[in-house]
């Protein structure tokens, strides 16, 4: 089996065989090192601290806002009920008043005086009632109030760390970009000299092996996939041209020899 696989994967490599000088081979190495930290730079964006941290304070804020919403509500309606309760005051004040001017002024019959004095006697303690009411009233507006600033205060603090944190996600975002911008004029020069035959090679490997399209052969292994050739592997590496573009049996990425690959 692993022969006759051997054999097969060996036409495939004899029909496709791709040649490039070793400049060019080692110039992929360059490119693979470029694309490596553009993917880390993606990830990096991707797994920014600050982003976490701000979708761990997106829940809160909404949790805030809606309370917020529901407390001022509350106090609006509450300070309704006190313009209520003070104007309830008032007629009545306004009615003892005039009982009273009326009695100062000493018209009418007793009969009429008498049933002034009991007018402004239940006005009395109708007042009371109301402006215990009132107090009622007014003492939940202070609690109500307060309920307000203390979630004011919360939301205005979180605003600030929701600020910090965008700050500081913007800030590592603009460095990332700018890399990434700086990457992109040297990898167009890298892949001019690479030539668009081996890079589109190296693409699809790419696209298919974890990032990773070229890899370094080193003291016979594969930094690809860290595994060691064995000897027939070795003496086909051996015995090939220089120009010639080399698979890695093992994992198929582009193989490049160096001085250090011990072969
Ligand atoms: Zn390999």
């Amino acid at each position: 089996m692993g022969l006759c696989d051997r054999s097969h994967r060996g036409q495939d490599h004899r029909r496709y065989v791709l040649k490039a000088d070793a400049s060019r081979q080692w110039r992929l190495l360059d490119l693979q090192a470029l694309d490596t930290r553009l993917d880390q730079i993606a990830h990096r964006k991707a797994t920014l601290p600050e982003l976490a941290e701000l979708r761990g304070l997106a829940p809160q804020t909404s949790v805030l806002d809606d309370d917020l919403v529901r407390a001022r509500t509350a106090l609006g309606d509450v300070q309704r009920e006190i313009t209520k309760a003070d104007s309830d005051v008032q007629l009545v004040r306004d009615r003892s008043a005039r009982d009273q001017t009326r009695m100062d002024a000493g018209q009418g019959t007793a009969k009429d005086l008498q049933a002034l004095q009991h007018e402004v006697a239940a006005l009395a303690r109708r007042q009371t009632v109301l402006e215990d009411i009132e107090l009622e009233v007014m003492e939940r507006a202070e609690s109500l109030a307060a309920d307000v600033a203390r979630l004011e205060a919360a939301r205005a603090e979180l605003a600030v760390r929701v600020g910090e944190l965008e700050a500081l996600r913007d800030k590592a975002f603009a460095e990332l970009d700018a890399e990434v911008e700086q990457i992109g004029h040297s990898r167009a020069d890298i892949v001019a000299g690479v030539g668009d035959e081996l890079v589109r090679l190296y693409e699809k490997i790419r696209a298919s092996s974890g990032g990773i399209g070229a890899a370094v052969l080193r003291q016979r292994r594969c930094e690809g996939c860290r595994l060691e050739l064995n000897q027939v592997d070795i003496n086909r590496l051996t015995a090939a041209a220089p120009d010639e573009v080399l698979r890695c049996e093992e994992c198929r990425r582009i193989l490049i020899r160096t001085s250090e690959s011990g072969i």
